[in-house]
């Protein structure tokens, strides 16, 4: 195995004993090895965060905060050469990648502008209560692979900061960005206070489990996030959950088509469909339906698909083969039900492509509007009437981010406070920032990332009542 890809341990670089493979999505095949971390190397990695969480958590957080900082700027000395291994692992082309790569490094610089308050609720003559927040012990992070490197920083910026220690797991499917992360900021830390293991699907399992974490910042689908709670639950550890959504977005008569069909477009297809915000279901007023319909399809057929290390290419694969199968599954499913689908243009043969694909109008309970599809298929459902968009709009399980389009910004609004999302854009989509708060409703989530909020859910409330003298 090529060292570069070890796992980061006690500040050390270490090898497993077994390995797991990396495949190119764009052609399918294996292209290099990571770690694949037996029960050994996951306790070596929270006794090497349990021992240096003490000193870790004493230290000021001036230094702390510059710790970091020295991490960001070691991620954007080597930001070219991750945003190639990027695309290798993870299929997105070269701009797109890099502009992740750099953007976590934006979002640990970030997140050391916020400071930890002490909240004071009481002080007069009698007494002084004092409310800190305190780090939690080892924190438990895992990643999927959809922003494997943006998602990271999401969790090693506020973990640290807050003062815990962390043990972080990429997802199988794209390990090497992160474990050459760890190799790159290794130094800026004391040892053991991030580590950086990698394994196969017996890993997250075993890393819920285990009794040394106080904390799981788990980001992923809703299905497994059930079984990260239920495993939590048996010594009640502490945690955040960033799960999957069904977003929609709606689209007013009002809108200049040809303005903003480009930004819808992107706004469901970005990184081939799978990023948990995307625009998962497009309502369409249906004064305009045939119009953006007609549009958003010359888009599909237009816009490049294919290798993201080729220029030009706008979308790469989808992720990884058995994400490919189930929206080829979608896909099929949709045929069998004689739903009318628009496809893109052409995609290549080998790797994990499927063309940008549209679906006119399919009914509501169709398997397509109903589940997260996490890739480029797109339903486009027809409305009337605001009331009933907005009920068709909230009946999901899911409820991570939405989008309202329309020149009326104040009507907008209005429909943007009917949403039960944790999040809604007004003529824009795919908006984040280290300052605001992405927090799932229903089973799109459970706790918060980001923003002042996002960083206090990696401590502890702690009150302490001080007498007054006399
Ligand atoms: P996934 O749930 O399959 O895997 C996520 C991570 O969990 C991976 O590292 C995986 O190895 C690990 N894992 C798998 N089974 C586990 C278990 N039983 N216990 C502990 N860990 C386990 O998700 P995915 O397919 O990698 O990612 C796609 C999903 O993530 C989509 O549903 C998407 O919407 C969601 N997502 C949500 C957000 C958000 O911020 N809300 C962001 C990105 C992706």
């Amino acid at each position: 195995m090529n060292e570069q890809y070890a796992m980061t341990i006690g500040g050390q670089a270490v090898l497993a004993a077994s390995t797991i493979e990396v495949r190119n999505p764009a052609t399918g095949e294996f292209f290099a090895l990571a770690p694949d971390a037996s029960a050994d190397d996951l306790d070596a990695a929270v006794a090497a965060a349990t021992l240096a969480f003490p000193a870790w958590r004493d230290t000021p957080m001036a230094d702390r905060k510059a710790c970091l900082v020295k991490a960001a700027e070691a991620i954007e000395a080597h930001a070219d050469e991750l945003a190639s291994l990027f695309v290798a692992e993870q299929g997105r082309p070269l701009a797109g990648a890099k502009m992740e790569i750099l953007g976590a490094a934006m979002w640990l610089k970030a997140t050391t502008m916020l400071d930890i308050p002490v909240d004071v609720t009481e002080d007069n003559d009698k007494r002084r209560i004092e409310v800190h927040h305190v780090p939690l012990g080892v924190v438990c992070g895992i990643v999927p692979w959809n922003f494997p490197v943006l998602l990271a920083s999401w969790k090693i910026g506020p973990a640290l900061m807050a003062g815990n220690t962390l043990v972080l797991k990429p997802s199988p499917f794209t390990p090497l960005c992160t474990l050459r992360i760890g190799a790159l900021i290794r130094e800026a830390f004391p040892a053991g206070v991030i580590n950086i293991i990698s394994g196969g699907d017996a890993l997250g399992p075993l890393m819920t489990a285990h009794p040394g974490f106080a904390k799981i910042s788990f980001t992923g689908s809703t299905a497994t996030g059930r079984r990260v709670m239920e495993t939590a639950a048996k010594d009640l550890k502490r945690i955040t959950l960033e799960l999957g959504g069904n977003d929609a977005a709606i689209v007013m008569p009002d809108v200049d088509v040809d303005l903003i069909a480009e930004q819808l477009f992107e706004g469901a297809f970005h990184n081939s469909a799978q990023v948990c915000v995307a625009t998962k279901r497009l309502y369409i007023h249906a004064d305009i339906y045939d119009q953006l319909r007609d549009r958003l399809h010359q888009l599909a057929q237009q816009l490049p698909v294919g290798d993201g290390t080729q220029q030009g290419v706008r979308f790469g694969p989808v992720q990884n083969e058995p994400q490919y199968r189930r929206v080829l599954a979608l896909l099929e499913d949709a045929r069998a039900n004689g739903l009318t689908l628009l496809e893109g243009g052409a995609v290549p043969e080998q790797g994990y492509f499927i063309p940008l694909t549209l679906v006119d109008n399919p009914p509501e309970d169709s398997r397509v509007v109903v589940e997260e599809a996490f890739g480029p298929i797109l339903p486009l459902l027809k409305f009337t009437d605001v009331d009933d968009v907005v009920t068709r709009a909230n009946d999901t399980e899911y409820g991570l981010a939405g989008a309202v389009w329309s020149a009326d910004i104040e009507a907008a609004t209005a429909i943007a406070h009917r949403l039960d999302t944790g999040t809604v854009w007004i003529n824009q989509n795919l908006q984040s920032t280290p300052f605001t708060p992405l927090a799932g409703a229903k089973q799109s989530g459970f706790g918060q990332e980001n923003g002042l909020a996002g960083l206090l859910e990696f401590t502890r409330p702690k009150s302490i009542f001080i007498p007054k003298a006399g």
